[in-house]
């Protein structure tokens, strides 16, 4: 990982036009000697949307999430991140983009008001620090010192020192990686209250569930390009996909018992999964079928693909590497 500060220092605000994408990246290729690790990609952020990248280790997420920040050049391509190219990045500009790393830097003897009241002061134009510690819901902890909070506040005091200098664009880098399901709950809510505030956010995740907890939209990367971009609930087509019916059968009975749709989707072992186009009519038929028989349809479940299952199926022949 690139060693970066997680707040900028800024002067002189500028606005790129109202309603135009925060971000919009075309052809964008990287190549580090022969390998080209990001192969032409194609991608909008639009302002105030939480805009999650997906993908396996080596896909390319941190070469072009550095080349959006300005932290690492590209080999080709547009990029426009809030009306400025950020490879010619000013002090204006980077003031209107806020950083969250996996691991931010924090003096641990300050407390979380000192330490906001620092980064405040790096900035012409700040949010009021009180505010800022209430909105991420660390006033309980307003005077605990950094060194002494749990990781689920740090990450919290992490997202108040990005908000600190009231950016527009705020990239997080993994935000819940390590936490434990409380912490994971906590840092989303902080997530959520910068969306209230209309920011426009950038994440990298590992975790399915929060892409569809936070994101508006996801891009799926692998082996260096984009595989599937859209909401959560329509990316690779899930919304037009069939819903899953799945049971297994008492041993008692046998699968040639089963009404002729079911005996085709079943295994030899009893267990039965149908892609069922007309799920009522489907349900209604197997069910009356079992009251019908006196039998007991195990572990029945009604699912249409999730997220997690879309998203190994686009990435599991496209380049991915190990850790
Ligand atoms: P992860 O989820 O593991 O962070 P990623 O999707 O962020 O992965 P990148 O870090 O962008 O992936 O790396 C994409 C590819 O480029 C990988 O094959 C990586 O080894 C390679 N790569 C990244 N940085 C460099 C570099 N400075 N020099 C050479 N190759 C690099």
């Amino acid at each position: 990982m690139t060693i970066r500060t997680c707040a900028h220092s800024g002067s002189r605000r500028i606005r790129n036009p109202v309603n135009a994408p925060a971000i919009s990246i075309r052809g964008l290729r990287k190549l580090y000697g022969n390998f080209e690790a990001v192969k032409g990609i194609d991608l909008t952020v639009e302002t105030g949307e939480v805009f999650a990248i997906l993908g396996p280790n080596g896909a390319g997420k941190t070469t072009t999430v550095e080349i959006l920040e300005g932290y690492r050049d590209r080999s080709e391509g547009e990029v426009d991140v809030l009306g400025v190219d950020p490879s010619m990045p000013t002090r204006a500009w980077r003031e209107r983009i806020g950083i969250v790393l996996q691991d931010c830097e924090m003096l641990p003897q300050l407390t979380v008001r000192e330490t906001l009241e620092m980064y405040a002061g790096y900035y012409r134009r700040s949010r009021p620090v009180a505010e800022t510690i209430e909105l991420t819901g660390l006033s309980e902890k307003a005077d605990a010192r950094a060194g002494r909070l749990s990781g689920g506040q740090k990450r919290r005091l992490d997202v108040a020192m990005a908000l600190i200098g009231d950016p527009d664009l705020i990239f997080l880098d993994e935000p819940t990686t390590g936490f434990d399901p409380e912490a994971r709950r906590e840092a989303w809510t902080a997530i959520s209250s910068m969306r209230e505030l209309g920011k426009t956010i950038v994440l990298t995740t590992h975790y399915m569930e929060e892409a569809q907890q936070l994101a508006d939209r996801v891009a799926v990367f692998a082996g260096g390009e984009i595989v599937a971009q859209g909401s959560p609930e329509e990316i690779g087509g899930r919304d037009k996909l069939p819903t899953r019916i799945s049971f297994r059968l008492e041993s008692r009975i046998a699968v040639s018992d089963l009404p002729p749709t079911f005996r085709a989707a079943a295994a030899a072992d009893g267990s039965v999964s149908l892609d069922a186009e007309n799920v009522t009519r489907a349900l209604h038929e197997i069910t009356t079928w079992a009251v019908d028989h006196g039998a007991e349809l195990l572990d029945l479940k009604v699912a249409r693909p999730s997220l997690e299952d879309i998203y190994l199926q686009l990435t599991s022949n496209n380049g991915e590497e190990g850790e």
